[in-house]
């Protein structure tokens, strides 16, 4: 029978997205609902090693649930890779009677809660928060939305100048390993082509499609391209590629970068972390671990915290289609 949680630690961990603060907020007045006491950790497992902790009641958390960033910080800790790291980390919580740990992070920051709760037995419950939308488990993570709607936003704002300069513009969008927000945001925007990690489209095709968009009467184009792109040529490369095959083009480039990740978070990010905040309380009060909280046919639902980081989710081959049947 595991001990009765009674004490929770907060962390926000790895790359920041907008919506951690309404989670963090859900977190903590989940916990003061239940009458469990709540401390936060600055700086994610950094903060746990260095003892870096501080008392959230109901009233921390005023007036942050549209702030975008995190208010306890975030970090990548290399300390926390290491065995003496994670005791540190494991003696701090302890000494502050802290029995269960609430990870709002992506994928790596769920690895290293799982190594801890092997190591030490400490309850873990993740929270998926990125805006790369790569998390097993969950239709949906904290922040995506948001960012979604950011690259809609800009794609918005440079067709207009690309329409007015008969100009071409590859616009690259965050996403690594995932083509979630290049694809999303490129049908949300009306882009003539999208290029995924996950698909490989052929440098042939893609001019192929520019040279009938171009005969078809366009005289703007806008390819949206994931930052990890399987072409193997990066933005500006693909962007030569097609001035020196398409002359008739003006070509530009522009990198949305970190503008992505920053922002008052949607609503969509705002109820979604109220939702998976009060669960993960429910679950952890109740003595589950090793969960992730996510969103499951719009139903917060549990997914087991290892196959939620080693499960593959998958791009959606009908917005694949939907997307090749726009650029007629
Ligand atoms: P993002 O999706 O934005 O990159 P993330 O949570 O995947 O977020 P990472 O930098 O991969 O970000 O991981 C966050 C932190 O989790 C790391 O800095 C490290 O402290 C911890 N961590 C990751 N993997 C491990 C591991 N194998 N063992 C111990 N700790 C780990």
């Amino acid at each position: 029978m595991t001990k009765k949680v009674k004490k929770i630690a907060v962390i926000t961990s790895g790359g920041d997205s907008p919506g951690m603060n309404a989670a963090i907020r859900s977190v903590v007045r989940a916990c003061a609902y239940y009458r469990a006491e709540c401390v936060g950790v600055y700086r994610g497992y950094q903060g746990m090693i260095e003892s870096d902790f501080v008392t959230l009641t109901a009233r921390s958390v005023n007036n942050i649930i549209n702030k975008g960033g995190t208010i306890l910080r975030s970090a990548r800790s290399k300390d926390f890779r290491t065995k003496e790291g994670r005791k540190k980390a494991y003696e701090n919580l302890k000494e502050q009677n802290v029995d269960g740990l609430i990870v709002i992070g992506g994928d790596g920051s769920f690895t290293g809660g799982v190594v801890f709760n092997k190591e030490y037995g400490f309850p873990i419950i993740g929270i998926p928060g990125t805006i790369d939308n790569d998390i097993f488990g969950t239709s949906h993570t904290l922040g995506y939305d948001t960012a979604l709607n950011t690259a809609v936003e800009a794609i918005d704002k440079i067709r207009d100048t690309a329409s007015s300069h008969n100009r071409l513009f590859f616009v690259e969008v965050m996403g690594r390993d995932a083509g979630f927000i290049a694809l999303n945001a490129g049908v949300g925007a009306g882009a003539e082509e999208i290029l995924i990690p996950e698909e490989d489209l052929g440098l042939e095709r893609m001019l192929e499609s520019l040279q009938k968009s171009r005969r078809s009467g366009k005289s703007s184009s806008i390819v949206v391209v994931a930052e990890g792109d399987r072409s193997g040529k990066n933005v500006y490369e693909l962007a030569q590629y097609v001035e020196d095959n398409m002359p008739e083009y003006e070509v530009r480039v522009s990198v949305l970068g970190h503008m992505q990740r920053g922002g008052s978070p949607s609503c969509f990010d705002r109820v979604l972390a109220s939702r998976l905040g009060v669960k993960a309380v429910e679950l952890m009060l109740d003595g589950t671990t090793n969960v992730m909280v996510g969103l499951k046919d719009n139903k917060v639902a549990a997914t087991n915290l290892e196959k939620a980081i080693k499960g593959q989710s998958s791009i959606n081959s009908e917005l694949l289609r939907v997307s090749d049947i726009m650029t007629t």
